[in-house]
């Protein structure tokens, strides 16, 4: 028999949790399609390269994270532990690029083996958008005011701050690393063991470290501002004026790296302080080597994803199902009028809960659990004259109402 319990990491969502999720990429969905971005559902599953190659082999996701299997054809596949990389993927194997820009938001279930605590989930949901074919900052500025405007319907404004970096063009990044590279030679002896590692392959990746004695080497590392050249500098200038004029607020944070290769130029993260540890709830970035390194063309990108679940956690308002009209037979000689009056009811846009079995009193304490505002009761010699009796069950005022005038009383 096998266990009779999820995987840990992996929930089963219901209830209010579900309602919570499904508003948030309702919002998310709303939002940017104000924007003119369209959906995608790419699989779940991909060839193991669509990641691995391209989100950086030093990389915690690459490293550590990923779900691998062979499939019975002997093929390497991965479940999805982003969204990025797939979308890239078909927007070069659908042949995209020749209509640009390409914009297009997703929303599922992404993998990832880490360390399960609150936020944090093997399966969990990201909602996230991709602008494809746009290399000027009107780019960045939309796609952040977008992830801003998405974040303030969630009713969060007040608790969340855009952190932006730049971390420029590759010229600005070889300078950089540079720098890096001999910054932190000279603290190689108190580095982790894996950032030894990451000094060899990808010193960035030391930025990003989540080892205690990373986190005070790099706190005094040379900053990515003083590497930027006046191109990369200008770019960013040019999102922050742009931020500026929408009003959105920001704050330069010269710490923030993403964990992933592809980033150039704009990163940012949406952060709140509702969540603690886990309080970084939407991050993005530009990514213009992407396609190219992908094997298509020279297109630039940008984007963000979001924590689904993080999100729906801010929430705290408990969220009901909708009330409805509860529809109650009594008597066998009923029970087809009385699915013929929920029919019409529903069709009218009410929500409505029949109920089944149970004498008067049950069938009313039924209505009351399932929140019911108004109940239709429909007796056999009330519906001989053509009527029904229905109760608002706030005031507990009934009247009886004829056949043709349910939907209308209701309302
Ligand atoms: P972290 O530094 O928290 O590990 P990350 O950089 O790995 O985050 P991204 O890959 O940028 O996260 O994913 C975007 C968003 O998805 C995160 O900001 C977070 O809200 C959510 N997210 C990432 N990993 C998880 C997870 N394991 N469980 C739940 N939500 C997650
Ligand atoms: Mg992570």
């Amino acid at each position: 028999m096998e266990k009779v319990q999820t995987v840990r990491g992996t929930y089963d969502v219901y209830g209010s949790q579900k309602r919570k999720m499904k508003k948030v990429i309702k919002t998310a969905s709303e939002v940017v399609e104000k924007y003119g971005f369209e959906e995608i559902e790419t699989p779940i599953f991909e060839f193991t390269e669509v990641f691995a190659r391209n989100l950086g082999d030093t990389s915690d996701i690459v490293t550590k994270e990923m779900y691998c299997f062979s499939d019975r054809g002997g093929e390497s596949l991965t479940l999805r532990p982003e969204g990025t990389a797939g979308v890239v993927r078909a927007f070069i194997s659908e042949g995209m690029q020749q209509n640009l820009p390409v914009k297009l938001y997703y929303a599922g279930p992404m993998f990832r083996y880490e360390r399960p605590q609150k936020g944090r989930q093997r399966q969990f949901t990201q909602f996230g958008c991709e602008l494809l074919g746009v290399e000027t900052p009107q780019a960045d500025i939309e796609v952040i005011a977008m992830a801003y405007e998405f974040v303030e319907k969630l009713g969060l404004q007040g608790s969340v701050t855009v952190e932006i970096n730049s971390l420029g063009d590759k010229e600005s990044r070889d300078a950089y690393r540079e720098k890096l590279v001999a910054y932190l030679k000279g603290h190689y002896d108190s580095l982790s063991a894996d950032s030894k590692e990451r000094l060899e392959k990808n010193p960035l990746r030391v930025l990003d470290s989540k080892e205690e004695c990373d986190k005070a080497i790099v706190a005094a590392a040379p900053l990515y501002r003083d590497s930027l050249n006046e191109a990369s500098k200008m770019f960013f200038e040019n999102v922050l004026k742009g931020l500026d004029a929408l009003g959105i607020k920001y704050r330069v944070n010269d710490r923030l790296v993403r964990g992933l290769d592809y980033y150039s130029h704009t990163v940012f993260e949406l952060v709140t302080d509702k969540l603690g540890a886990q309080g970084t709830v939407l991050a993005g970035g530009r990514y213009d080597g992407l396609v190219s390194q992908m094997g298509g063309g020279e297109v630039p990108g940008i984007g963000w994803a979001c924590g689904v679940e993080r999100l729906a956690l801010l929430n705290d308002e408990e969220m009901g199902k909708p009330r409805p009209v509860a529809v109650i037979p009594l008597g066998e000689d009923t029970a087809e009028m009385a699915l013929k009056i929920a029919y019409q009811l529903r069709l009218a846009g009410f929500p409505v809960e029949q109920s089944y079995s149970g004498n008067i009193k049950k069938r009313m304490i039924k209505a009351n659990k399932a929140n019911a505002y108004k109940a239709v009761i429909i007796g056999s010699e009330e519906l001989a004259k053509g009527v029904v009796t229905i109760k608002d069950l706030e005031s507990g005022e009934q009247k009886e109402v004829a056949l043709d005038n349910i939907v209308k009383e209701v309302e």
